[in-house]
């Protein structure tokens, strides 16, 4: 039902006292190697709810990728579309200080060298889905190809719907824009798309959504963290609350957020219906460490 397009990357995790500066070494914990990368994270939030997931992605021929396949595959996500070699896997070297603010320095790697060409010889996992879900850790130009396989169709069928999450931020392509359905984004994300604009420096959300909906998406979705997620659909903007959790780590809540909506609206859900899920699946993420470690089972988010 959901295929997911996007990047994979090894986490590697060290917390430090502090950081340090030009030409200075501080010792840190022990090393800590999680999976992760927004493209794998949202397959894995999907899957583990129970979604037909596929993912599309590179990793290289190495130990960090055969870790992501191999925790692709424990949560039950088909990994005929994740491609090997290349490049090495992505990854993602983070520092976490005491106050729990991270600086994190990524290597793309493979996942730079997922192409227009790697789409097109998938095209038979993306005709299979009902939706397809997006990030920016991939290269623009992949993420239009599939924007335009997915609007072309097949074989007199329509193609997939298409979810975009714009992170980490990047102006978009106006036909990107007009195809997502809807477009994911935090607040720091919906921010940077309406900088241009005075409303980009408003402090209400829904004036974001609206302000964004006039760019082209057919809906938009903001996240708002504790808050929830605000709707807006061209007929209404409509805030659905999140439930009331003592947050632990926030680290992946928004992948969780947004795989969850995706598969939701590949089997059906209205879309304020599917976002009324995903804040229960951001929530029941943000109560757990780590990211796809955190990710609840549909047993979990209906037990909250
Ligand atoms: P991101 O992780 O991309 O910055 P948000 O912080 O908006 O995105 O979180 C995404 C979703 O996760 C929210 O819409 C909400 O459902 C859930 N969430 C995040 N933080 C909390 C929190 N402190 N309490 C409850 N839900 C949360």
């Amino acid at each position: 039902d959901l295929l997911v397009v996007g990047s994979a990357n090894a986490d590697l995790v060290i917390g430090v006292d502090r950081r340090p500066g030009a030409g200075e070494t501080v010792l840190g914990s022990d090393l800590a190697v999680h999976p992760g990368g927004k493209g794998a994270n949202q397959a894995v939030a999907a899957a583990r709810l129970g979604a037909r997931t596929a993912l599309l992605a590179r990793v290289g021929d190495d130990d960090y990728g055969r870790l992501l396949l191999d925790s692709q595959a424990k949560a039950g996500v088909d990994t005929v579309g994740v491609l090997v070699g290349g490049a090495p896997t992505g990854v993602a070297l983070i520092t976490v200080d005491p106050s729990g603010d991270n600086s994190i320095v990524v290597s793309q790697g493979a996942n730079a060298r997922l192409t227009p060409g790697d789409v097109r010889a998938a095209a038979s996992l993306l005709a299979a889905a009902r939706v397809v879900s997006l990030q920016l850790e991939i290269p623009l130009e992949t993420v239009a190809e599939v924007v335009r396989a997915a609007g072309a169709g097949f074989g007199g069928r329509p193609g997939p719907r298409v979810v975009l999450n714009p992170s980490p931020t990047a102006p978009l392509p106006t036909d990107v824009l007009a195809a997502c359905d809807p477009l994911v984004v935090n607040e720091h994300e919906a921010r940077f798309l309406l900088s241009d604009a005075p409303v980009g420096s408003s402090d209400d959300p829904e004036e974001w959504a609206d302000a964004l909906l006039s760019r082209g998406p057919r809906s938009v979705v903001v996240t708002l963290g504790a808050e929830g997620a605000l709707v807006a659909d061209g007929d209404r903007t409509v805030l659905v609350p999140s439930p009331a959790v003592t947050a632990v780590d926030t680290t992946g809540a928004g992948d969780a957020f947004t795989g969850a909506l995706a598969w939701r609206l590949g089997v059906g859900d209205d879309l304020p219906t599917a976002v009324r899920f995903a804040v229960r699946v951001g929530a029941a993420a943000v109560t757990r460490a780590g990211a796809q470690a955190s990710f609840p089972s549909a047993e979990e988010v209906a037990a909250l």
